[in-house]
């Protein structure tokens, strides 16, 4: 092969093509896994993918006068891959809070005489633990004997009297229960919130064992919890009872089976209504009969009966405070149902909002990904949580106690909501492992979420736009982490997992790709792995192989490094139209004989500016006696058409102090206040990281430059985004002219 001319030229730059190799557009084969029969090139699942099935028929009984809950539990287990196993993990999440939890443990801690006053020391830090770990009464084979199994902390070994075979099933029995923790006092994802008068607010999760995920990816996901990075289960069919108070108003995950046994007429008729009703809420019970309910204390029970098909948790909402809205939405010609669950204190915002926002989610989400596939969604009123589960969620937004609230528990309500119940999406349905990659479920989660924000409210602020991850990459590098690390592992936990993954989509969706390419690549990609368990690599994959871009680059700089963006105008040199050649353009006319062809190529025509823009006259060019020859040569159109030609040209330098490769956004201002928009694609830094150049040739003299205007590439310094430089007024001068004027 003869080298071309572009290599000469590249060697005259000192750039030598071999350094593409190593540069920022080099593929991802050293970092992701090797595609298989299971995983394929493009990102889908392939023809030998499996994964585990574990279903689950449970009997729970809630005991309001101790706090404890009670559960029995016969699990299924269906061994679908080719593996024989010799034992089953079982993820005990409560023993967290057991007395001889590990987790307090590795918080470091600082003695603070500001904060730890003798009263907090004594109250907090010398107080018992609470005991809030799993008591496991039983683990018992199908026959009822006895199976040996052996506990590390919230992980549990359930050794097999003998390997399990593929396509065998497993079944056995846990009976368990545990004191539940106070989360105003505790914390946590799962609990309850006691409330002035007495009552209790339960919103119950992670409440039993439950099976951990075994692929061909980790073998067995049984990484401990504690307590930050979330979960990672095998999808399954549940059916469960829950006992509890008879006027305990309940929701859950799955579908009701004895609406008859749990409601009242009037209430299973407004329930009717409402699954007919889709432009507004309709109440099963109102604020009046919740007020009327929290005045009683029966000690009667009932079971309310509960199946889920094809789900990877379980998870429950109890107490006598609530009020229950229903409204129908219409996903794709089916009818779904939103759900909300609040006692009077998150009224009115809640009686106004909570179900209106779980239908726009619905709506907006399937939109994106796929039809939303389960028969409802509910969201229930919790102080402090937002948390999600199949089906079901617990989200914060509690106006004062007069019921006013300003716009910022409003939009904070609103905004919970939106994510919380777009988890069903990600990661209840596209079933991600939370334990090692929170951002595969949070980020791709609140990019979607951000979009369906800005549906619902335009001007809704949603925090998740590349602009409002700039302090964060932009800050100290030494509690910075790749957005490809464990969530247990990473300062700024937000920030890392929700917040940059997110405005890397938004990034990608709306500046690098456009929404038609990318809404079909991410829809793809929701398909292919509906109700399966992705990897980082199938994400990345399916967005290129839909897409036909090569995304390595971006996926390179924005998830596996802590580099930012900061692109700016370093030098522009500005040639123009003149009637006194320079003594350089002499010496060129010189050269070529005045051979008026040349001229053609405008070698000539132009000279630099030293100071500023200096306007040219097209008349001018007539005024030189060796173009009036060549001019008067031409027919009447061809002059026209010449004096039509540029009249200034810019060289325009573009730098990149920052360490991420990124489309330069330019928009150019000429002397009649017309703009123009340019992008160059992140290729642009191939063959040169620091620096590139463009001309631009104009009739109109260009007056300002200004690169990524509207912020959509995260740019951390925009003080050299601007030529000429922008003079930034500093707080100081501003106050100065306050002060003068
Ligand atoms: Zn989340």
């Amino acid at each position: 092969m003869i080298l071309s001319g572009s290599y000469a030229q590249e060697q005259e730059n000192g750039r030598p093509l071999g350094h593409t190799n190593q540069n920022k557009f080099r593929q991802m084969k050293d970092l992701l896994a090797t595609p298989n029969e299971s995983r394929t090139a493009s990102g889908a699942p392939g023809y030998a993918y499996t994964q585990q099935k574990v279903d689950y028929i449970m009997d729970i009984r809630l005991d309001e006068v101790n706090n404890q809950i009670f559960g029995e539990e016969k699990i299924t287990y269906h061994n679908n891959s080719k593996d024989h196993l010799e034992y089953l993990w079982v993820q005990l999440d409560q023993n967290m809070r057991a007395k001889n939890s590990k987790t307090p443990d590795i918080n470091t801690e600082i003695f603070n005489a500001a904060f730890n006053g003798p009263q907090s020391f004594t109250s907090s830090n010398l107080k018992d633990r609470f005991d809030g770990g799993f008591n496991i009464e039983y683990v018992k084979n199908d026959d009822g004997s006895n199976l040996s199994h052996t506990i590390n902390q919230t992980m549990m070994r359930i050794n097999l009297p003998k390997p399990l075979a593929p396509d065998a099933e497993f079944k056995f029995q846990i009976k368990w229960w545990y004191n539940i923790n106070d989360i105003n006092v505790d914390g946590g994802r799962s609990g309850l919130e006691t409330f002035p008068d007495g009552n209790n607010n339960y919103t119950i999760a992670q409440f039993y064992p439950r099976l951990c995920v075994y692929d061909n990816v980790e073998g067995w996901q049984n990484m401990q919890f504690w307590g930050r990075s979330e979960f990672a289960l095998e999808f399954g069919d549940f059916e469960v009872k829950i006992t509890v108070p008879a006027d305990h108003i309940l929701e859950a995950t799955g579908d009701l089976q004895n609406p008859k046994d749990v409601l009242t007429k009037e209430q299973q008729k407004r329930f009717n209504e409402a699954k007919k009703s889709f432009q507004d809420p309709v109440f099963i019970v109102t604020q009046e009969e919740a007020e009327q309910a929290e005045k009683g204390r029966t000690t009667k029970t009932k079971t309310w009966h509960f199946k889920a098909n094809q789900v990877r948790d379980f998870a429950f909402a109890s107490s006598r405070k609530y009020i229950w809205d229903a409204m129908a939405v219409n996903i794709n010609g089916r009818e779904v149902m939103a759900i909300s669950l609040y006692p009077k204190e998150g009224n009115p915002l809640w009686e106004e909002h909570s179900t209106r926002v779980v239908a726009n989610t619905l709506e907006e989400y399937s939109k994106l990904t796929f039809d939303y596939p389960y028969s409802k969604a509910v969201s229930v009123h919790s102080e402090r949580q937002g948390m999600e589960y199949p089906m079901i969620c617990f989200n914060h937004g509690r106006p004062n106690p007069d019921g006013t609230y300003d716009e910022r528990t409003k939009r904070g309500m609103i905004g919970v909501i939106t994510h919380e119940v777009g988890h069903n999406f990600f990661p209840m349905i596209v079933n991600s492992d939370e334990r090692q990659w929170t951002w595969m479920d949070e980020g791709l989660n609140s990019f979607v979420e951000t979009l369906a924000e800005l549906d619902y409210d335009p001007n809704f602020f949603t925090g998740n736009l590349p602009k409002d991850i700039v302090p964060y990459m932009g800050g100290d590098q030494s509690y910075i982490s790749p957005i490809m690390s464990h969530g247990d592992y990473v300062h700024q936990f937000g920030p890392n997992a929700y917040t940059k993954p997110a405005a890397g989509l938004y990034m990608l969706r709306q500046t690098i790709m456009g929404p038609e390419l990318f809404d079909y690549a991410f829809r793809t990609y929701s398909q292919r792995w509906m109700f399966k368990h992705p990897t980082p690599a199938d994400f990345f994959r399916t967005m290129e192989d839909a897409s036909a871009m090569d995304l390595d680059w971006f996926w390179r700089g924005w998830f596996y490094t802590t580099d930012y963006t900061d692109i700016g105008v370093k030098e522009v040199k500005q040639y123009y139209l003149t009637d006194k050649p320079t003594e350089k353009a002499m010496k060129l006319a010189e050269l070529y004989n005045m051979n008026l062809d040349a001229f053609k190529d405008k070698l000539v025509y132009y000279a630099e500016a030293e100071n500023g823009i200096v306007p040219s006259d097209a008349k001018k060019v007539e005024d030189f006696a060796f173009l009036k020859a060549y001019l008067e040569s031409l027919s009447d159109q061809e002059r026209s058409k010449l004096l039509k030609a540029p009249k200034h040209f810019y060289q325009v330098t573009y730098e990149k102090p920052g360490g991420l490769v990124m489309p330069i956004i330019v928009e150019l201002t000429y002397e009649d206040g017309t703009k123009e928009r340019k992008m160059y694609p992140a290729q642009i830094w191939r063959y040169n990281e620091n620096e590139v150049t463009k001309v631009y040739k104009t009739n109109k003299a260009i007056t300002s430059i200004v690169i990524d205007p509207d912020l959509e590439t995260a740019d951390v310094d925009t003080s050299n985004n601007s030529w000429p430089k922008k003079i930034e007024e500093s707080e100081f001068d501003k106050f100065k002219d306050k002060v003068r004027g």
